[in-house]
């Protein structure tokens, strides 16, 4: 993107004053320091911020359960027996899918299991699965698990490609050679839409392509992507992905995660799952009949009636990301990210950046190497109103989100971080 950066602060105040999504901000409580200053929250890629409407979409719930009790299930304004149903329009735009492809249900690593249940079918050869590294440890967790769960060894299954050399990510070719190496006795490919430590996006629709290929079964992990990146799951042909909602979906701590099934499998009502009475036919539901019927989509590997108090949020949530529009969210992001580049350039003491530069290949996370004071920057950044986080053993995440933050938050950061890396030196 073409936009002639200065290193001055008239700058940031000028890129927000032509910032066509500079409103949002005003509809999310930014947290405040102990004075009531409102802080400078980089942090949106571990729990996004509150929108102030959220309230009112929970406190209707409580309403309705105290005034109506068990009919809230069908009289309430928003019914709860259909309740998770309406999102699926949403949820679809967001990850690119057909709307019957989606659904909210459990959270991410519960989300993940019941997918490995379905996609991970070790036979014959073919019983390894490919990940890419860093891995986040509950992904890792539910992996060697399933693994285990076969009878097979984790240590000998379980394959990750990791970063090499001196580079922080992987590149292609470490992609490439790893389907090259392992590509005929690989049962299922789980990769993350965006790296939790390095911030890489990878190339989606390739990989899909190189797992199809070699005939193995893809799943996305899209905690760090969804909301952040544009998503086409359907096109890509994806087999499966998961997701939770309180990162860059700002549903809340523990906010009720996502599922996308590809139609193709959706509509299988035969493939072996976990399965409980929410998966079956609504229609017949109350019928309890003897034998589980599936619903001929994503809804058919729900299990239990979902929490409302916990769907809630995300009402608040997808109405802000539908009225923003996520071309106009990647546009600000791609400005803010390249901005914050500019400016971390310009600092004094070279600072590691460790995501890949090229916009293709991030969102707005953006991770900085501190070898062995990582934990020291995290720490003085807070002191100085700045809410970022840092993962072992020296990498400093910070994520400008485009719905809430502004780039003269960016700006700031950048400053306050010249003062407290000149401190240390
Ligand atoms: C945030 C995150 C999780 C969290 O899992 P929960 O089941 O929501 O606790 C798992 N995997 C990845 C890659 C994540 O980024």
């Amino acid at each position: 993107m073409a936009v002639d950066f200065q290193p001055d602060e008239s700058c940031a105040s000028r890129l927000d004053d032509a910032d066509p999504l500079a409103s949002f901000r005003d509809e999310f409580h930014l947290p405040v320091d102990a004075s009531g200053s409102p802080l400078i929250y980089l942090c949106g890629h571990s729990l996004g911020l509150q929108p102030k409407s959220v309230k009112k979409c929970v406190e209707e719930e409580l309403e309705d359960w105290a005034t109506l009790g068990v009919e809230g299930h069908f009289a309430g304004r928003h019914p709860w027996y259909r309740y998770h149903e309406p999102f699926r329009e949403s949820v679809a735009r967001l990850v690119g899918a057909k709307p019957d492809e989606v659904v909210l249900m459990n959270s991410l690593t519960v989300n993940l299991h019941l997918m490995l249940v379905t996609f991970y079918r070790p036979r014959g050869r073919r019983t390894k699965i490919l990940t890419d590294g860093p891995s986040f440890p509950s992904d890792r967790y539910a992996l060697q698990s399933q693994i285990r769960w076969h009878d097979l060894d984790p240590a000998i299954e379980l394959i990750t490609i990791e970063p090499r050399g001196s580079c922080s990510f992987l590149s292609q070719d470490d992609i490439d050679s790893a389907f090259r190496r392992w590509g005929d006795e690989i049962a299922l490919v789980l990769f993350n839409g965006v790296n939790f430590v390095t911030g890489q996006w990878y190339d989606l629709p390739k990989v899909v392509e190189q797992a199809k290929a070699c005939g193995c079964a893809i799943g996305l992990d899209l905690a760090h992507a969804v909301g952040n990146v544009p998503l086409r799951l359907h096109d890509w042909n994806v087999d499966f992905a998961v997701w939770c909602s309180y990162k860059y979906l700002n549903g809340g701590p523990g906010a009720v995660a996502g599922c996308f099934v590809h139609e193709i499998h959706g509509s299988n009502i035969d493939l072996p799952r976990l399965a409980g009475w929410w998966g079956n036919d609504p229609a017949t539901r109350f019928d309890m009949p003897e034998k589980f019927v599936p619903r001929q989509c994503a809804d058919g590997w729900q299990l239990s009636n979902p929490p409302i108090l916990s769907l809630a949020p995300l009402r608040a949530s997808f109405e802000l990301f539908d009225r923003a529009g996520t071309a106009a969210l990647r546009a600000k992001s791609e400005l803010l990210t390249s901005y914050l580049l500019f400016l971390l350039d310009r600092l004094p003491r070279a600072i590691e950046v460790v995501t890949p530069r090229p916009p293709e290949h991030h969102g707005c996370q953006i991770s900085l190497r501190f070898p062995a004071r990582a934990q020291q920057i995290v720490r003085k950044l807070r002191a100085h109103g700045v809410v970022c986080d840092e993962r072992p053993p020296d990498i400093v995440r910070l994520a400008p989100v485009p719905l809430y933050n502004s780039f003269r938050d960016v700006y700031q950061f950048a400053e306050r971080l010249r003062q407290i890396d000149l401190d240390l030196a």
